[in-house]
């Protein structure tokens, strides 16, 4: 590692202050490393964009978006603001001050904003609200790094690995969250539909490990 990114590879404290403080479900050991991954994948890939699916209130997006701030590139924050199954009402990650009551419907997106904006960075984030798997297919340009943390049943999962991954550039960073290897842990989705595969595939091999994250790169 060159002076200029041990620098940079730590994270500026007011915009870790500014995750830290956000709504969301990103502890402060894997928001760093995540930070990290996509710092370093940045600048290896100058010029690429980073991506992630599940943006909820914008609290892993403020870690990406400032090493997107640190590498002079964007964060595309891909997300359709309706919440998840496990987020809706009647399920264990229902937030219920998140409803739009009048609509019946969960509404992230005012807070996302919210977020970005007390962070600073509504220069380096660029919210994309819709369907990931609607969205996936009309993006075309390869992505230094994609985050996945968008839905966490089966088939979301599925459909994130199959219509994200093949835009992760060649050495660029996969990064994927909420995978837990011991059943006990946590839902299987994250891990059985998109880690497995990932590394099935050939395509990618793990770099880190950090809490539920884990960090793979693209190398075929
Ligand atoms: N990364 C966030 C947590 C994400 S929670 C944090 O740091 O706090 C999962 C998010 O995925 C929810 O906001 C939900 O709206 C989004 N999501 C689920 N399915 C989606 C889909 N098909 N398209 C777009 N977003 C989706
Ligand atoms: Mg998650």
């Amino acid at each position: 590692m060159d002076s200029v990114q041990t620098q940079q590879a730590e994270m500026d404290p007011i915009l870790r202050s500014a995750a830290e403080a956000a709504r969301g479900f990103m502890p402060p050991d894997e928001g760093l490393a995540l930070y990290q991954a996509g710092l370093s994948a940045a600048l290896t890939l100058p010029g690429s964009p980073l991506l992630e699916v599940g943006s909820y209130c914008g609290k892993s997006s403020v870690y990406l978006g400032a090493a997107a701030q640190a590498a002079d590139t964007v964060l595309i924050a891909v997300d359709h603001h309706r919440g998840s199954e496990e987020n809706q009402p009647g399920w264990e990650w229902h937030e219920p001050d998140l409803m739009d009551d009048e609509l019946g419907v969960m509404d992230t997106l005012g807070w996302f904003r919210r977020t970005i904006y007390l962070a600073g960075l509504e220069g380096s984030v660029i919210a994309v609200a819709g369907d990931s798997p609607t969205v996936s297919r009309v993006w075309s340009t390869p992505c230094a790094f994609v985050f996945i943390d968008g839905g966490h049943g089966e088939e979301p999962a599925a459909l994130d690995f199959r219509l994200w991954t093949p835009h992760v550039a060649l050495g660029g960073t996969l990064a994927i969250h909420d995978v837990f290897p011991n059943p006990s842990d946590g839902g299987r989705p994250p891990y059985e539909q998109i880690y497995l595969p990932a590394l099935a595939s050939g395509q990618f091999k793990e770099v880190s490990a950090t809490g539920s994250l884990r960090v793979l790169t693209r190398i075929l």
